[in-house]
């Protein structure tokens, strides 16, 4: 039985975590849930867009599943706030074509593993007489930590290639660290293939020849901009999970906001929030479960019937959702 705090927020953020946690009753594995409040609904009942309360519930469990929220102009972002409070290092975003899915590629698989607490988002800026500055952050402790998880990473799901993504021809010091700590760290994972783009070159092969990354590990902003390009590739944002990992922590959210356009019509795509609760799933090391969820998912997609609007079909939240529930219950049976 897991533990895990569920944080719904705002706008389609309740009807996709409704809509996923409605598809984990048909796994083996038992959940207890915690709900917790983050996001502008909680600001205007609390005067917080995240209480501690949050914070310390999520902190305590297993696993975090988050829904959407809205960050309106000037307020503390919640989410933000939440992965600094759990040391959430890494940002994990798979970008996977589906069958059944317009996609620009129908082979890509990869995942981008950004890290998540430093270079240009270390939140230090000064003004200047004529302008501002930035201070972009990169640690050999850092730089060493995010590589050793893309390796880990890539050697417990059989990945046969990582590539680090940098600007080390410019930026000589910064990126010269962290390239230095990717080949340093690499070489405890000889049956892994090591290989290293400058981010302008990379962000070219990836809309070149997407098939031959496996996965890429990067900083910051670099991640960041080349996990939307990712998105890009594949079907769009309906579909696109990630995870928030730490060393006691992980979160596991869709890359889509709280779409207040459709919120409330019941016609959001549930499944980005369906694929994060898989990757929950793999966090947790419940390897087979996780397949066998990926499977209902893969196949409700391919078989294009009873899908949301966003995926040409007409079905309800729900609609897909119970669906995808029947199936992964099929394949559990
Ligand atoms: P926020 O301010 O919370 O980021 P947003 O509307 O600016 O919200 P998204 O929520 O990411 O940004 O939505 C961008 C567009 O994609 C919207 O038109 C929205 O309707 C659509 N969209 C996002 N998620 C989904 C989904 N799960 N299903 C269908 N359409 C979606």
């Amino acid at each position: 039985m897991y533990k895990i705090t569920v944080i719904p927020g705002d706008g389609i953020g309740p009807e996709v975590m409704k809509a996923a946690l409605a598809v984990l009753e048909a796994s083996n594995v038992e959940f207890e849930y915690v709900t917790a409040r983050a996001g502008n609904e909680c600001f205007k009942r609390t005067g917080t867009t995240i209480p501690d309360e949050t914070i310390s519930t999520a902190k305590k469990t297993d696993a975090t599943l988050f829904g959407a929220v809205t960050t309106v102009p000037g307020q503390k972002s919640g989410i933000i706030t939440l992965r600094r409070a759990l040391e959430l290092y890494v940002n994990l975003r798979p970008v996977k074509s589906y069958e059944g899915t317009q996609s620009l590629f129908d082979d890509v698989n990869f995942v981008i593993v950004r890290e998540n607490t430093e270079g240009l988002y270390s939140g230090i800026e000064e003004d200047t007489e004529d302008g501002a500055t930035a201070l972009r952050v990169i640690t050999r402790n850092a730089s060493e930590r995010i590589c050793r998880f893309a390796f880990e990473y890539a050697r417990k799901t059989s990945k046969k290639k990582v590539t680090a993504v940098h600007k080390a021809n410019v930026l000589k010091k910064t990126d010269g660290i962290f390239k230095e700590a990717f080949y340093r760290v690499g070489s405890d994972y000889p049956e892994i293939k090591m290989e290293d783009f400058y981010v302008d070159a990379a962000a070219m092969y990836l809309v070149t020849r997407p098939q031959d990354f496996d996965v890429i590990v990067t900083t910051n902003l670099f991640g960041d901009i080349l996990s939307d390009e990712g998105a890009g590739l594949v079907g769009g944002l309906g579909l696109i999970a990630s995870a928030n990992v730490g060393e006691k922590n992980g979160l596991f959210e869709p890359v889509h906001g709280s779409a207040p356009d459709i919120a409330g019509k019941g016609i959001a795509n549930p499944s980005a929030m369906i694929f994060s609760a898989c990757m929950m799933l793999d966090y947790l090391e419940e390897y087979e479960e996780a397949r066998k969820l990926e499977k209902a998912m893969k196949d409700v997609l391919k078989e294009g019937k009873i899908v949301t609007p966003d995926l040409g079909g007409s079905a309800s939240t729900m609609e897909m959702a119970d669906e995808v529930k029947r199936k992964f219950k099929a394949l559990n049976m």
